[in-house]
């Protein structure tokens, strides 16, 4: 893809959000299409890849999750879910399909495109990447230039944000990042933001990574990294 603006897909069956969402994205410079149904979204998606998907949760035939795991399945587009008020277990899951972010309904639809951009912020080719930096923590290797993660040599796949958040706090040893720290650097945000978000994709970096996860809580503050652990004996 050469030139033009970032291209949003906005998947949401009720007609008045869909509009008034499209309006504001628009008014922001991106370049908009719509989808009403889940599979009108899977098939927009084929055709063409957005720069960036906001997908609603209850949608007529096929769910958010649902759509949001077979997006998955071929492409790493960055999905802000929508969902209603107070369904924290459906945001939940809903993370944890590999959705980037959510929204709870109703919201500011200036919020909305803030957190927009925030997200293509990140997306967007960054120093490192072109510098092709790498952390070697023990059996642990993340390579920025790559973006691939290696556990003694063993390829683990993580998600954009899980790979931006273990970049993150690895790049920072021997300190404790926030929660609100987290937000602001790998999501970019410049206000408070849920910061459940962080917490659930780190548990997502932690069940990929298992054992050789080097994420520590320190309760009532954040996050840190643990020392390297020795390499893992020979068998
Ligand atoms: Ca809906």
């Amino acid at each position: 893809m050469t030139g033009g603006s970032p291209e949003i897909l906005v998947v949401e069956d009720e007609e008045s959000i869909a509009s008034f969402v499209s309006l504001y994205l628009k008014n922001a410079g991106y370049a908009v299409r719509t989808a009403a149904t889940g599979n009108a979204a899977i098939a927009e998606v084929n055709s063409k890849e957005p720069t960036l998907i906001i997908l609603d949760l209850m949608l007529p035939d096929l769910d958010g999750i649902e759509v949001c795991r077979r997006i998955r399945q071929k492409s790493d587009v960055p999905i802000l879910m929508l969902t209603a008020r107070d369904e924290d277990v459906d945001k939940i899951i809903g993370l944890e399909v590999g959705a980037d972010d959510y929204m709870t309904k109703p919201f500011n639809p200036r919020e909305l495109v803030a957190r927009v951009k925030s997200i293509l912020r990140r997306v967007t080719p960054e120093r490192r990447e072109a510098q092709g930096e790498r952390i070697v923590h023990g059996d642990l290797i993340i390579d920025a230039g790559r973006r691939e993660v290696t556990v003694s040599g063993v390829e683990v796949r993580l998600a954009p944000k899980e790979f931006e958040l273990l970049w993150e706090l690895l790049d920072h040893r021997g300190l404790v990042l926030t929660r609100d720290q987290l937000l602001e650097r790998v999501w970019g945000y410049t206000f408070a933001g849920d910061t459940r978000t962080v917490d659930v994709h780190v548990r997502q970096v932690r069940r990929k990574l298992g054992e050789a996860s080097p994420i520590v809580t320190v309760w009532g503050v954040g996050y840190k990294v643990a020392p390297a652990r020795d390499s893992a004996p020979a068998a």
